[in-house]
Formats: structure tokens, C-alpha cells, sequence
């Protein structure tokens, strides 16, 4: 199977680093164009150094609708759409796991703003461009924290991630009839950036041991790993698969 995405364009948020950047990456070594947004411009000149010539990025915050709007609009100009949304950017906003009880409504409503709202601005921007062609791909990501417990406590971000679940389901029941396909990854966890390297260090070597060893492959996932099963979703190849969410984790 030979994926192919020459003369698509590909918007992926959080493109600046970990999964996003291996997956713009992957996109642009594959044909696409690729236009990847993020808070930090730095981080996002070296995705673009990583991709080559066919890979524009910006700054902007998945939680500023009209932002998101602009820069869809931007990414759309040269063919009138785009043709595969990845909503990846998220995260737990710098949270550490602590009693509900304890959790401020902002501290709530950041996760939800970035893991959840940001999916929703995106996606209701560039669905009239995918409508208008027949095609589109959106492809959300979620987290092992949406299927089962999160591994950080994070409330939030298991009900953030749980909802992009809820989300993929509707929409791709609202869009098929149009050539949309709405699938989702849920990837396990992956060391890829400081959060992740915090949390594994507080493991220590036998909790770290006792991960691996609840891993069916015994080993712990690459950001390679997530990006293939985004590219497959993205890909002719999976036309008649929506609504879906892959787990990604190494088998559970
Ligand atoms: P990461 O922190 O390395 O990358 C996320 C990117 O999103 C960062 O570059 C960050 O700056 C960006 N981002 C955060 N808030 C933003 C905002 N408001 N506007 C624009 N960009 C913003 O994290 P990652 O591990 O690469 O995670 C990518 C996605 O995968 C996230 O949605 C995360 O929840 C999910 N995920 C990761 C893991 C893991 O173990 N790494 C596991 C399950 C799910």
C-alpha cells in the first residue's frame, strides 16, 4: 500500500513538536502540502525546516475561533478548501492530576477550550471547502485518557478527550453524504515532549517497568507509530472507514 497525498493540503494543529511535527512531517514526505499552526514560532520554524518547501506555519491558538478561521481561510486560498484537518493540538495545559474538589473552573475549561473547542473551530471552518469538493478528511486525536482512566488524573482531560470521541461519531454521521470522513486516533502514551518526560522520570524504573510490561508489544510507542495511522485515515485507502477510533497503544 502506497500512500500518495500529492496535491492535497494538510492543515494539522500543534505541528511545533512531538506527535504533530512527526506527523507534518510524514504528510509533506508523502506530497501534501502542509499547514501546521502552533504558539511558538521558533518551534515552528524547525517543523518547517523538517518538511521542506511544501509546509507553511503560523502562529495561532486553537482557542481563538476567528484566528482559526483566518488561517483555514489562509491554507485554503490557492485550491478553495482544504482537504485533511488534523486536529491534533491538546494536551493538559501544564496540569499535574490533583482531587476534583480542588479544580478551579479555569483550570477546567482550558483543557476543554484546547483539547475540545479548538477541534470544533477548526472543523466548522473547513468543512465548506470539503463539502464544496466532495472530499475531506478530519481526523481527531484523542487518548487512551478518552477510552479508559487517564494516567495523569487529569479529569478534564479524560472528559475532553472522551467528548472529541463523541465528536468524531456525530460528525462523521453528519458528513458522509458529502465524502467527509471523521475518524480518531487515540494514542498511549508516547515520550515526546517535557510533560511526558516528567511523568515517565515520576515513574521510576519499576513503574516505568510496569508499563512496558502491561504493553502487549513491550514496548513503549514512537511518534511514527501515531503518524502511519493518521496518514492511513487520511489516505484513498480508507474511504469507507468513519466514525471510527483507533487505539494506537502497543495493545492493551
Ligand atoms: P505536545 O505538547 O508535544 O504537542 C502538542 C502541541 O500542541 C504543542 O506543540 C503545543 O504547543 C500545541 N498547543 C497546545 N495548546 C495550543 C493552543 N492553544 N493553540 C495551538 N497549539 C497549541 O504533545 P503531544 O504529546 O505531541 O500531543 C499531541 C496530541 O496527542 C495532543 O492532543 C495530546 O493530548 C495527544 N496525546 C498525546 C499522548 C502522548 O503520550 N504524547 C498520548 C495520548 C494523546
Amino acid at each position: 500500500m502506497n500512500i500518495d497525498l500529492s496535491g492535497r493540503t494538510a492543515v494539522i494543529t500543534g505541528g511545533g513538536h512531538g506527535l504533530g511535527q512527526e506527523m507534518s512531517r510524514a504528510f509533506a514526505a508523502l506530497g501534501a502540502t502542509v499547514w501546521t499552526c502552533d504558539l511558538d514560532q521558533k518551534e515552528l520554524d524547525e517543523t518547517r525546516d523538517l518538511c521542506g518547501d511544501r509546509c507553511e506555519v503560523r502562529v495561532v491558538d486553537v482557542r481563538e475561533r476567528g484566528d482559526v478561521s483566518a488561517f483555514v481561510a489562509e491554507a485554503s486560498k490557492e485550491s478553495g478548501r482544504i482537504d485533511v484537518l488534523v486536529n491534533n493540538a491538546g494536551g493538559v495545559a501544564g496540569q499535574t492530576g490533583k482531587p476534583l474538589e480542588e479544580i478551579t473552573e479555569e483550570e477546567w475549561r482550558v483543557i476543554f477550550d484546547v483539547n475540545l473547542n479548538g477541534a470544533f473551530y477548526f472543523s466548522q471552518a473547513a468543512i465548506p471547502g470539503m463539502k464544496g469538493s466532495g472530499w475531506g478528511r478530519i481526523i481527531n486525536i484523542s487518548s487512551g485518557a478518552g477510552l479508559r482512566v487517564s494516567l495523569t488524573g487529569i479529569q478534564a482531560y479524560a472528559s475532553a478527550k472522551a467528548g472529541l470521541i463523541g465528536f468524531t461519531r456525530q460528525l462523521a454521521s453528519e458528513l458522509g453524504p458529502w465524502g467527509i470522513t471523521v475518524n480518531c486516533v487515540a494514542p498511549g502514551f508516547i515520550r515526546c515532549n517535557p510533560m511526558t518526560e516528567r511523568q515517565w522520570q515520576s515513574y521510576g524504573t519499576e513503574g516505568q517497568e510496569k508499563l512496558v510490561a502491561s504493553i502487549a508489544t513491550r514496548r513503549l510507542g514512537r511518534p511514527e507509530d501515531i503518524a502511519h495511522a493518521v496518514l492511513f485515515f487520511a489516505s484513498d485507502f480508507a474511504s469507507w472507514i468513519t466514525g471510527q477510533t483507533l487505539a494506537v497503544d502497543g495493545g492493551r
